[in-house]
C-alpha cells in the first residue's frame, strides 16, 4: 500500500484500496475450530456448503491462506467509496476531556451507510461467477439487506430477503432502499416458507429475530439449484471481506501514529466490522510492532460475548446452517427489539470467538441508553450521526477515557451512519429510554 499524507487535511491520510483480503485465523498457531454439518456432526466439506454457497467463497471459508487477493471487479467496485476515511475526532475528544487521541474509521461512507457493503459486493461477484440466477438472505435492521440488494444490482443478481419483523415494522426506510436496487423485501416470520409457518403457529406475535430469518432464507436457497444463500456476518470469508477497514486503518493510523494503536473498539453483533477492523491490528500485535487491545462492545440485551457458552450451535432457529463453535446464547434466543437490529443476533462469528478465547479480544456489554447518550454526543460533537449498532463501539470507548489525561491511541469502528435510523434517536431524546 502506498501511504501520502493530505496536506490540505493533516487529519486526514489516503491510502489505495487493498489489493488482498487479510486471514488472521492463517497466522494463529491454533486454527479456528471447523464447522459441522448438522446432521452428522462431522466438519463440513465443500459438498455440504455447495448448496447454498458459490465454489469461491467456500474456499474463503476454510482458506489457510494469509492473503487473497481481490479481484480487480470487486476492487473497483469497492473504488467508488474506499478507502474510507480515519477521521480524527478532536471536537470529541475535548468534550470527553480526554487525553486520548481518538480516530474513528468511518464505514458509513458506502452506499448504503455502512460496511456490509465490503462483504456484499464480494458475494454478488463470486455467485455471478457461478451463474447463480438469484441470492436470498436475511437483515434485521435493514443495513446488509440493502447492501446486497445494491451488489446484486452491480452483478445482475435477483435479491429476495426477510426482514426481521421488529425492523421491517419500526424502520421501513431501509425496505424501500432494498426495493430501489431492485430487491424484494419480506416481513419475517412470514407464510411463504415453512419455518416461517412453523414459527407463525407457535407465535403469531413474535417480534422475529435474525435466526427466524436465516432459516427462511436457507430453506428457499436450499429448494432452488439457481439460488443461492448469502449470509452478512458470521461465516470466515465475511469476516475475511471485512479485512479491508482494518488494513486501510493500520497504514491510515501509521501516518499520523507511529506507535500505532493503543485500543481498538468496535461493535459485535455478528462481529464482522469489528473483525474486519481488529484483525489487522492484531497482525500489528502478532508480529511485535504494536500491543493494541482490542475491545467488542456488545448490547447488553443481546450479550454473546460476555454472557453467552463457548460451544457448538446452529446460526439460525431451525437448525438448517452447519454448526458453528461460537460464543452463543442459544440458537432460540430472541433479544429484546433494541434499536440496533444489526446487533441482535444470538452467536459471535467463529473467528472472533477464537481471539476471544486466545486472549486477543475482550467482550463489554453496553445499555442501550448509554450507547444512545454516546451517539449523540458524538453527533454533538462530530456532525456525523452513528447507525444504532456504532453507537455501542463509542459508548465503550468513551467510558474507557473519559477524564483520563493519558495519550493513549484510540480507534473505533464507525460501521455506519444513523440517518435513516432517526426514529430511534427520537425515542431516546424523548426520554423512552
Ligand atoms: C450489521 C451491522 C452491525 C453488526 O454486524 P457485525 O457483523 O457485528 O459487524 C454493526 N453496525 C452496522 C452499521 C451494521 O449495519
Amino acid at each position: 500500500m502506498t501511504l501520502h499524507a493530505d496536506a490540505a487535511h493533516p487529519d486526514l491520510v489516503t491510502v489505495e484500496v487493498p489489493t488482498h483480503w487479510y486471514n488472521l485465523a492463517a497466522e494463529l498457531d491454533q486454527p479456528i475450530p471447523p464447522h459441522l454439518h448438522p446432521a452428522t456432526k462431522e466438519p463440513v466439506g465443500p459438498d455440504d456448503l455447495a448448496a447454498l454457497f458459490p465454489s469461491g467463497l467456500i474456499a474463503q471459508e476454510v482458506s489457510t491462506e494469509a492473503y487473497i487477493a481481490i479481484p480487480d471487479p470487486v476492487r473497483e467496485i469497492y473504488s467508488m467509496w474506499r478507502p474510507s476515511p480515519l477521521i480524527r475526532a478532536r471536537r470529541f475528544e475535548k468534550a470527553l476531556n480526554t487525553g486520548a487521541h481518538i480516530y474513528v474509521k468511518y464505514e458509513g461512507v458506502s452506499p448504503v451507510g455502512s460496511h456490509k457493503t465490503n462483504s456484499a459486493v464480494a458475494q454478488a461477484y463470486y455467485n455471478s461467477v457461478d451463474g447463480v440466477r438469484k441470492l436470498t438472505t436475511e437483515t434485521g435492521a435493514g443495513q446488509w439487506g440493502s447492501a446486497l440488494a445494491f451488489a446484486g444490482a452491480q452483478f445482475g443478481l435477483e435479491i429476495e430477503v426477510w426482514q426481521v419483523r421488529a425492523s421491517y415494522e419500526s424502520k421501513p426506510y431501509r425496505g424501500h432502499l432494498i426495493r430501489t436496487y431492485g430487491g424484494v423485501v419480506h416481513s419475517s416470520p412470514s407464510e411463504l416458507t415453512e419455518s416461517g409457518r412453523a414459527i407463525l403457529a407457535k407465535d403469531p406475535n413474535t417480534t422475529g429475530s435474525l435466526g427466524m430469518a436465516v432459516s427462511e432464507a436457507v430453506e428457499v436457497a436450499a429448494g432452488d439449484p439457481d439460488t443461492r444463500y448469502a449470509l452478512g456476518s458470521v461465516l470466515n470469508h465475511v469476516v475475511l471481506h471485512q479485512s479491508v477497514i482494518g488494513q486501510e486503518a493500520v497504514a491510515q493510523l501509521a501516518a499520523v501514529e507511529p506507535n500505532g494503536a493503543d485500543l481498538v473498539f468496535g461493535c459485535a453483533g455478528g462481529g464482522s466490522n469489528l473483525a474486519g477492523l481488529a484483525f489487522p491490528f492484531l497482525r500489528e500485535k502478532i508480529h511485535g510492532r504494536s500491543d493494541p487491545k482490542v475491545i467488542a462492545a456488545e448490547p447488553a440485551a443481546c450479550p454473546s460475548i460476555t454472557q453467552g457458552e463457548y460451544r457448538y450451535d446452529h446460526g439460525d432457529v431451525a437448525g438448517l446452517t452447519p454448526l458453528l463453535k461460537m460464543h452463543t446464547l442459544g440458537m432460540d434466543f430472541v433479544p429484546d427489539p433494541i434499536h440496533a437490529g444489526g446487533l441482535r443476533y444470538h452467536g459471535m462469528a467463529p473467528a472472533l470467538s477464537h481471539t476471544v478465547e486466545l486472549g486477543l479480544v475482550q467482550g463489554v456489554a453496553i445499555s442501550q441508553h448509554d450507547a444512545f447518550s454516546a451517539g449523540v454526543q458524538f453527533a454533538r460533537t462530530q456532525g456525523i450521526v452513528p447507525a444504532p449498532e456504532s453507537t455501542h463501539a463509542i459508548a465503550a470507548a468513551a467510558a474507557h477515557v473519559a477524564d483520563d489525561p493519558s495519550e493513549q491511541v484510540v480507534v473505533i469502528g464507525l460501521s455506519g451512519h444513523g440517518q435513516l435510523d432517526l426514529p430511534a434517536y427520537a425515542e431516546y431524546l424523548d426520554g423512552k429510554f
